[in-house]
């Protein structure tokens, strides 16, 4: 194990793939999920397995104890952070905006907004250098959403991503002198459950054709873009939103 990365929700999707990759490059991973115990579970078998090292946290990153209780567990087990991956994120069915009522709206910004937040607060604690830390990288998974506004579907996850990218640019230059590096990625249509949670399994298919490459992607290609932002590779790359879209 040379370093350690956190990668929220972890059990499924782009960070189930983020978390096997950034493993099989020689970090301890620990795997947050919120509610699938035998998913993230899964995924840390499956990282022992091929003699990595893992373990697994339940937290919800919406909540600023559990993400405090989250940190800490880590600092028992690894004793050390170098790199946060700001994965979890959640939408809703998708609806028009003059449906959305105010329960919707801060489910959505607490997991995506506020949980990024608080994850950067504890990860800046124990990496900047002011703070004595070793310094490390942050990346956080925005959204094509960001750019396109998803409207008739999740306008409100849409902003929810763009304040990730305000976030990625404001703490890359908040903290770029005390040896973290804040990145972002922007994930086009990429298969996972995410699109059956908002209530349309078939979203990809059915939107291939309006991607240049003409298909969605795989959670394998967003994690290999983000274990590279992790790694001395991308030593220079500091406040980058980096689409991962196949030109969408
Ligand atoms: P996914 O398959 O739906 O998986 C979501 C993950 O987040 C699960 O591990 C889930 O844990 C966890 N999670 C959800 N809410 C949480 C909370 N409050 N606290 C802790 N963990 C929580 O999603 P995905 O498609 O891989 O998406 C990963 C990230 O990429 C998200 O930020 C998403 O917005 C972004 N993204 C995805 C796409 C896409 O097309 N897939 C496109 C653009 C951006 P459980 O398993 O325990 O439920």
């Amino acid at each position: 194990m040379d370093k350690v990365v956190l990668i929220t929700g972890g059990s499924r999707g782009i960070g189930a793939a983020t978390a096997r990759l950034s493993a099989a490059r020689g970090y301890g991973v620990c795997v947050n999920y919120l509610g699938n115990r035998d998913a993230a579970e899964g995924v840390v078998q499956e990282i022992m397995a091929a003699g990595g090292e893992a373990f697994a946290v339940q937290a919800d990153v919406s909540l600023d104890a559990d993400v405090t209780r989250l940190f800490e567990r880590i600092d028992t087990r690894f004793g050390r952070l170098d790199a946060l991956v700001n994965n979890a994120g959640m939408l809703e069915s998708q609806m028009r905006v003059e449906q959305m009522d105010g329960g919707r709206l801060s489910r959505v910004f607490a997991t995506n907004v506020t949980g990024s937040f608080l994850c950067c607060r504890e990860a800046v604690r124990r990496m900047s250098t002011a703070h004595g830390g070793r310094g490390g990288a942050i990346v956080n998974l925005s959204s094509a959403a960001s750019r396109l506004g998803s409207a008739g579907e999740y306008v409100d996850y849409a902003a929810a991503k763009a304040a990730i990218d305000t976030l990625t640019i404001g703490l890359a230059r908040e903290v770029g002198g005390e040896g973290i590096r804040v990145n972002a990625v922007r994930p086009g249509l990429i298969h996972t459950d995410i699109h059956a949670i908002g209530g349309e399994p078939g979203r990809v298919q059915r939107l291939a054709e309006s991607i240049p490459m003409k298909r969605g992607g795989d959670a394998g290609e967003v994690a290999a873009t983000i274990v590279w932002l992790l790694s001395s590779e991308a030593s220079y790359v500091n406040g980058a939103i980096v689409d991962v879209t196949g030109g969408r």
